[in-house]
């Protein structure tokens, strides 16, 4: 078999990687990279016409939204993933591509992209030509999957983006009882000095420094990626006014979260049992909470800006690299009362990444917005830290080959240098190929 990185390589962003039988090709996901400038796999047009089929894991941009050019150049396969990734990947190629407006994509492409879903279930293999395929649960988001892959004689387990640790919303990857050889694996924390407390432990800060805010009377902005924290903060929320931990306040969700939320209720039956059950067997529907104030027209949106009391507003982007958010921003940045929240991951050069690290400038609408609101971040993470990917390696039967994409430089390098005392691990570069 042959691996080639299209992406992915020494960085976080447009996932896409070829992997190669005798006469079988397919790739794995197809994003694209987000940024000061947008970036996109390194795969020739001309090479599309030799793809078989497309796996996609997840419904981040990074990992499918490169799949509205690659139908457009004429490509007649089919892609699969699981139903909610397919639900999720819809709206936020929408979003994306009505904000983005890339060149080359065609009304015919999208068209064709939709009657090119193949819904997959976790757990039933499929098969394409000689390869025999498995998507498993990788407690990243909803609908995400680990892949599996089956083929002259090798078994191949490619991570997408994985999370071992249970949330409110979803139970923790499946990984255990998987014989791998080679493992392809996301590094996103995988530095030597991410290890993430527990998020009991987090939330419990995070509640306090709410709870203060609200006290006096300020509002707190929360961005969030509007598939999968967002759903996790507005829950674990939720749960704290029902049980009086936090005062009785608005909770404004903005954006597409408001979308996302629906398909998340609509597949509830990919979500842990808990939440299933909730909507099942009671009136408590926590996807319909009291709490949570829709933004739907621009008046509500000011009203949530303007009430004078204190509230909680969660919306996108989550890097803030546009979205609503930057109107919360922008109007209610002066106010030392106020709070902003991050909870995600923040890429390098992205505006939540210069306030996480320390700025309190920022250039809003071609505007120096000076940040006088406190900035707090608290990384809830749907991404496994350096621990957990230890445990995957560790739990894996049969493992020979290491494969590292989908990490900044220094931490996939550490994460590198840990695993190879045991094993052959690579740190693939872009566009580099391997025979396995
Ligand atoms: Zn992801
Ligand atoms: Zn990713």
């Amino acid at each position: 078999m042959r691996l080639k990185f299209f992406g992915a390589a020494h960085e976080v962003g447009r996932s896409c990687i070829l992997v190669e039988s005798a006469n079988t090709r397919i790739l794995l996901d197809c994003g694209i990279k987000l940024g000061e400038k947008e970036e996109y796999p390194v795969i020739e047009d001309a090479e599309f016409k030799n793809i078989d089929a497309i796996i996609i894991t997840h419904a981040h941009l990074d990992h499918v939204a490169y799949l509205p050019h690659v139908f457009s150049t004429g490509w007649k396969g089919f892609a699969y993933a699981t139903k909610p990734t397919f639900e999720l990947s819809n709206v936020l190629i929408s979003d994306y591509l009505r904000i983005s407006n890339p060149r080359n994509i065609t009304k015919e492409g999208l068209a064709r992209m939709q009657k090119s879903f193949r819904p997959v279930e976790y757990h039933k293999e499929f098969q394409i030509k000689d390869l025999r395929i498995r998507l498993i649960p990788s407690g990243h988001i909803l609908g995400s999957a680990l892949v599996e892959i089956n083929g002259e004689g090798k078994r191949i387990l490619y991570t997408g983006d994985i999370n071992l640790r249970k949330t409110k919303l979803l139970d923790a990857a499946q990984v255990e009882h998987i014989r791998a050889d080679i493992l392809l694996t996301e590094s996103t924390y995988g530095g030597d000095n991410d290890i993430f407390p527990s998020e009991k432990e987090l939330l419990g800060k995070m509640l306090e420094s709410i709870r203060e805010t609200i006290l006096k009377g300020g509002k707190i902005i929360i961005p969030s990626f509007a598939v999968g924290r967002a759903e996790e903060v507005l829950f674990v929320l939720d749960d704290y006014i029902r049980s009086g931990l936090l005062p009785r306040v608005p909770i404004y969700v903005d954006g597409m979260i408001n979308k996302a939320m629906r398909i998340h209720r609509h597949n509830v039956i990919y979500c842990r049992e808990e939440i299933q059950k909730r909507i099942l067997m009671s009136e408590d529907d926590p996807f319909k909470s009291k709490n949570f104030h829709i933004i739907d027209a621009k008046g509500s949106r000011s009203r949530a800006i303007h009430e004078d009391k204190a509230g909680i507003i969660v919306t996108t982007s989550g890097m803030m690299t546009g979205g609503p958010v930057m109107k919360y921003v922008e109007k209610l940045a002066d106010n030392e009362l106020n709070k902003l929240i991050l909870v995600g991951y923040q890429a390098e050069g992205t505006p939540g990444r210069k306030l996480a690290d320390g700025a309190r400038e920022l250039e809003i609408n071609g505007r120096r917005v000076s940040i006088k609101m406190a900035v707090e971040f608290y990384h809830l993470s749907a991404h496994a830290d350096r621990p957990q990917l230890q445990k995957l390696v560790s739990s894996l039967e049969g493992l020979k080959k290491i494969f590292i994409v989908h990490g900044e430089e220094k931490k996939s390098e550490e994460f590198a240098s840990y695993l190879s005392n045991r094993y052959e691990a690579h740190l693939p570069k872009l566009g580099e190929e391997y025979s396995v």
